[in-house]
């Protein structure tokens, strides 16, 4: 087991490596250079089983030790920005206007490739280690696809593990839980129908938009009344759209929102109550609703035995003061839950220090942060994989 004193040398390596992806982001499935890039680095490391294109730019590579038979455990980042324009005032800010790594995917791909070259050097494991750059995290499913495009079957992937960076915890410091770490995603729509007109004469119209505030209060009481109080729900509205003037009441007004939760069941219970709060409260004022549910990111949820590997891993690197076991879930979502719902696994924060939040123009990953993350996916896949 290695302390971070052992990942000197690569941090050096893996911040330039960094900072370069960080000069020229690219979103969704456009990271071609990116994917270039990856490719290049672990072909030079000696990696020689690379499979790119998986879900358009996604890569998968193999590693295998030299400890004999083994399983087979999958490590991932993510590799795509964000459409923000970048405020960090970095001498390696984003070459692009307009896009930018503001989600420290740049440090994901950098720490994956850090752990690639080291673990491709020493093969002290048995098994294999399959790497998976991911294109597309950012909403756009990347992970389901490359789930669909069988990468778990096709390279016999048993286990599978993801880190994110966390602004606002220390670096060197890891948050982890047993259980669900991020919450689920989902969207809805809903359509209140009633009948406009002159919004001088309201008495000859059924007013949609005064159907839609009583809805949007009635939606709230799903949470606070119907649901069970020790489980985490969040709905909500996030856009409205009713008339183009002030003077005409609209036949309709379209609503849109997002439910959240960290427990499966609730999905379903969401949309069902959605609707017939929505319904019961329009109907009774002589209009309609209609509800389109959609469901993106399921919970992220850390499975019991490689939760604890995780853990294990962590603490070997830093010591069991700066790895918290029973982090609070959180109710942000990540597409790494797909690969979850695939193979049994866990998700682990990384500290990135005091660094603004993700998403947030002035951001930026923490290089200090690198030997960190490469250390801990070493770790686990010595500890993992021991021989
Ligand atoms: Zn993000
Ligand atoms: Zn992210």
């Amino acid at each position: 087991m290695h302390n971070v004193e052992t990942f000197r040398d690569l941090q050096r390596e893996a911040t330039e490596w960094r900072r370069y992806l960080h000069e020229n982001p690219e979103l969704d499935y456009q990271v071609h250079n990116t994917a270039r890039f990856v490719t290049e680095k672990l072909a030079s490391f000696g990696i020689n089983h690379i499979e790119t294109g998986i879900a358009e730019t996604g890569i998968v590579a193999l590693i295998q030790g030299e400890g004999g038979e083994g399983p087979t455990i999958g490590l991932r980042a993510d590799m795509d920005a964000l459409p923000i324009l970048e405020a960090s005032n970095k001498p390696w800010s984003s070459k692009i206007p307009g896009k930018m790594h503001a989600c420290g995917h740049d440090g994901h791909t950098a720490m994956l490739l850090g752990a690639a070259k080291y673990l491709a050097g020493t093969r002290k494991f048995k098994g294999s280690v399959a790497l998976i750059f991911q294109p597309a995290e950012e909403g756009a499913l990347g992970g389901l696809r490359m789930v669909q495009e069988g990468i778990m079957d096709r390279f016999n992937i048993s286990q599978v593990f993801g880190m994110h960076n966390a602004p606002g915890m220390e670096v060197g410091k890891f948050g982890i839980r047993h259980g669900p770490m991020l919450a689920s995603l989902d969207e809805f729509d809903l359509i209140v129908k009633g009948r406009g007109g002159h919004a001088a004469k309201p008495n000859e119209t059924i007013d949609p938009v005064v159907i839609a505030a009583q809805i949007i209060m009635g939606l709230q009481t799903i949470v606070s009344r119907k649901a069970n109080p020790i489980e985490s729900l969040v709905i909500s509205v996030t856009k409205l759209k009713a008339a183009d003037a002030f003077n005409i009441i609209p036949d309709e007004v379209e609503m849109t929102g997002t439910v959240r939760t960290h427990e499966p069941s609730l999905r379903d219970f969401a949309e069902t109550h959605i609707l017939s709060v929505a319904q019961g409260i329009a109907r009774g004022f002589g209009g309609d609703a209609e509800l389109d549910y959609r469901r993106h990111d399921p919970v992220t949820f850390n499975h019991m035995e490689e939760t604890t590997l995780a853990i294990k891993a962590a603490r070997n690197l830093v010591g069991s003061a700066a790895v918290d076991d029973n982090i609070k879930p959180r109710m942000g979502s990540e597409d790494f839950a797909y690969m979850l719902e695939a193979r049994p696994g866990a998700f682990i924060f990384l500290g990135n220090g005091p660094t603004a939040g993700v998403h947030h123009p002035a951001y930026d990953f923490n290089d200090e942060a690198l030997p960190f993350g490469i250390g801990y996916w070493v770790n686990l896949v010595e500890t993992t994989l021991a021989t």
